[in-house]
């Protein structure tokens, strides 16, 4: 029994604790006013404009409060049940919840798959993957960026190997075709003479379905594994919109935060059944332990538990109807921007689009991506240049990015990208009859810009569109 002085203490105590005269405890408006002046500017940016590169969205405002959760404090290196540090009660059933709901949302029976939850994020989750599949030095096949491909699926230049994965294992890229899409007859060619030890699936920026299966055949041949970056179409999956690469790979690897429309994170799924190999034969590959142990202790410390927490709250959402609606759109949306860009004279690689993006390839208008890039933050519209096929030029590409994945979470249809459009065009328009009169030079472009009342007079228009629909998250923050 506590006397009554010890339990006024403790009421004392417990007072003090939960008011706001702590300066823990202080909102950041008070706290910090100058960063909290940086938030509400980004936020007025994000609201005003419009936001069309292809692997951003707008999360909710609950996957927000659990990213600003009390889990940030928490150290839980390990697994659930297997730790090395105290107090992660909590922490392992926010992590068990986690691992369920990915598997539930790609569709996924546990006794044959399971998932790794902890990658810091995308790039860190491909090289985990690498890590538990592969020795240094090994060989690996992915799309090459110039084609499309990530940095992480193995890049390097001429001059120099730019991505670790090329630095530590041996890298030779496939490409696309003059058509735009996939060279599988090339891949398969390459992959004879090269004989991979894994071979990646997946891009930054292509427009068009996988052929899992022919790239499952090719890797078979070669006794490698196969493993898909998911990352740009994982919302896709998930909602019915994009074929499911599970069937084929050995290991999925994914960002959260493109069209999953949840935190800055990654995913790593692997196959636990065992292989076959080409008699038949079973083989334990052991893939559960090999990437468990490659995300810690090999290439991570400690979990960033809110950002799990984050990771729960979006695979709840991405497996509502309401969610599986809002990818369907993004389709929509996407395939109504590309044929209005085609139907005022555009030119698409591959002519049209499968997914969330189209590649607009400005080659034609005789502008490279990255000055249509710089107009269109001039209009309060963001976008980013991408190379297209036959590209040389990695700083000034001739094509642009657009993805509808954000725009859609703020609500838009089709006909608002069919404007959407319109004001592109218009940038493109005023960016030609810029070039034509300072030249083609990059900084004398840039200047134009800058004083062009056009452009002026277009971000006026482009803000009060934008503003009449909703944006995603807190209000305040
Ligand atoms: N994989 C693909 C296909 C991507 O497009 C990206 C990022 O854009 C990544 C991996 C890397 O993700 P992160 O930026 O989270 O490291």
């Amino acid at each position: 029994m506590l006397s009554r002085l010890s339990r006024n203490m403790l009421t004392k105590v417990n007072v003090a604790r939960s008011y706001s005269t702590f300066a823990g405890n202080t909102p950041i408006q008070t706290a910090d006013p100058e960063i909290f002046d940086l938030i509400r500017k980004e936020k007025d940016r994000q609201f005003n404009g419009l936001e069309l590169i292809a692997s951003e969205n707008f999360t909710s405002r609950a996957v927000m409060d659990a990213l600003g959760s009390c889990f940030t404090n928490k150290y839980a290196e390990g697994l659930p049940g297997a730790r090395y540090y105290g107090g992660n009660e909590v922490v392992d059933v926010l992590e068990n919840t986690t691992i369920k709901r990915a598997l539930e949302t790609f569709g996924l029976d546990p006794a044959e798959w399971g998932v790794n939850v902890q990658p810091y994020s995308g790039s860190t989750a491909n090289f985990a993957a690498y890590t538990g599949l592969l020795k240094p030095h090994d060989r690996i096949m992915g799309l090459d960026l110039p084609s499309g491909g990530h940095l992480t699926h193995g890049y390097q230049t001429d001059k120099k190997k730019i991505s670790a994965t090329s630095i530590f294992f041996e890298s030779m890229p496939y490409q696309v075709n003059e058509t735009g899409y996939i060279d599988y007859d090339r891949m398969e060619y390459t992959a004879g003479l090269f004989r991979p030890k894994l071979i990646i699936a997946g891009a930054s920026a292509y427009p068009r379905e996988w052929d899992y299966e022919r790239m499952r055949k090719i890797a078979d041949k070669h006794g490698a594994f196969l493993l898909c970056d998911m990352s740009h179409i994982s919302g896709l999956v998930a909602g019915k919109q994009a074929i499911s690469p599970f069937q084929y790979c050995d290991v999925v690897t994914t960002t959260t935060h493109k069209t999953l429309r949840g935190p800055r994170a990654g995913l790593i799924f692997f196959r636990k059944s065992k292989k076959k190999d080409a008699k038949g034969n079973l083989i334990d590959d052991d893939l559960e332990n090999r990437i468990n142990f490659a995300v810690f202790p090999s290439c991570q410390g400690g979990p960033h538990e809110n950002t799990i927490a984050g990771i729960a709250v979006a695979l709840k959402e991405a497996a509502t109807p309401d969610f599986h609606e809002y990818i369907k759109q993004v389709r929509k949306n996407s395939a109504a921007m590309g044929e209005a860009l085609k139907s005022r004279g555009y030119s698409l690689v591959t002519g049209g689009t499968d997914n969330h993006l189209v590649l607009w390839d400005l080659r034609p208008q005789g502008i490279t991506g990255s000055k249509i890039e710089k107009a269109c933050d001039e209009a309060h519209i963001t976008v980013n240049k991408n190379a297209v096929y036959g590209d040389t030029n990695a700083i000034a590409p001739g094509g642009v990015r657009l993805g509808a994945p954000a725009l859609t979470s703020r609500g838009l249809k089709e006909q608002d990208f069919i404007q959407i459009v319109d004001f592109l065009d218009r940038v493109v328009q005023i960016s030609i009859a810029i070039q034509a009169k300072v030249g083609k030079k990059m900084p004398d472009f840039q200047k134009a810009i800058q004083d062009n009342s056009e452009l002026k007079a277009l971000r006026q228009e482009v803000a009060a569109f934008s503003k009449q629909f909703n944006m995603p998250g807190s209000p305040e923050l």
